[in-house]
């Protein structure tokens, strides 16, 4: 069931999200060589308690899951698509490593999700140029995202921009309705048809999120820790998520 917010809830996730813009901004700051993921994961908690929110993806447990997620923050370097744990898996980043920093933030009950993927150090063009073309399909997703139009113009608008430049499109994984839980519907995938799947209704909160990957589109989770998600083939991935805003016209962008 497609939840629509209220006023007083929208009020709230804009509040919200300019925190998470504020925080995610200040921890892609931090990155460079050297750097632990545990650090990250310290400082993102520290961020959070300052405004007495909370971490939304901490003791979360998504359907299916054996345990709960055990860090407040996701962070997933290089051949690791999403998920990466970086408390329990630390890790010191390199020059030339990417990573993607992923945090949901509950503020006053409602919940704002939203991801960068970010260079570490001097990184080289070819993966400049996936993290540029990422970003860009995220854009291009939200630009479809207007009231009026289905959840497949964003799909597809998302897919066209990661086929044109010859990238892996992770399927198994997707945007989805967020604001009163994680996940909400309805689920946005990173492919498919435009004028198919749900209306979108001004009120609609929805996380966008592609993810591409420089080779294949296939990806396997880690059996060990159930929750990093890799490429199949090793190659780098890049992710970028936003919490939007569907309106009548242009989407409002709520964790910018
Ligand atoms: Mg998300």
């Amino acid at each position: 069931m497609i939840r629509i917010k209220t006023k007083k809830d929208i009020a709230v996730l804009r509040e919200g999200g300019h925190r998470h813009a504020a925080i995610l901004r200040e921890l892609a700051a931090m990155v460079k060589p050297g750097i632990t993921t545990l650090e990250l994961e310290d400082r993102a908690r520290a961020l959070i308690a300052e405004e007495g929110d909370r971490a939304a993806f901490l003791d979360y447990q998504p359907y299916g899951a054996d345990r709960p997620y055990p860090a407040a923050l996701c962070v997933s370097v290089n051949d690791e698509v999403v998920h990466g744990i970086p408390n329990e898996n630390n890790r010191v980043l390199n020059e030339g490593d990417i990573v993607s920093l992923d945090l949901g933030l509950i503020k006053k009950d409602l919940i704002t999700d939203g991801a960068v993927t970010v260079a570490v150090g001097k990184i080289s063009p070819e993966l400049e140029k996936l993290l540029e073309t990422t970003k860009k399909a995220l854009m291009a997703g939200i630009k479809a995202a207007k009231g009026g139009k289905r959840v497949g113009d964003i799909s597809s608008a998302i897919e066209l921009v990661g086929v044109a430049a010859g990238y892996g499109i992770v399927e198994e994984l997707s945007g989805h309705g967020v604001g009163y839980e994680v996940h909400e519907d309805p689920y946005v995938p990173n492919y498919g048809e435009p004028g198919k799947g749900e209306l979108l209704k001004p009120g609609m909160v929805i996380a966008i999120e592609p993810m591409f990957n420089l080779g294949t589109s296939e990806i396997v989770l880690d059996n060990k820790d159930g929750y990093t998600y890799r490429t199949a083939d090793g190659s780098p991935s890049a992710h970028f998520e936003h919490t939007i805003l569907i309106t009548k016209g242009d989407a409002e962008i709520l964790t910018a």
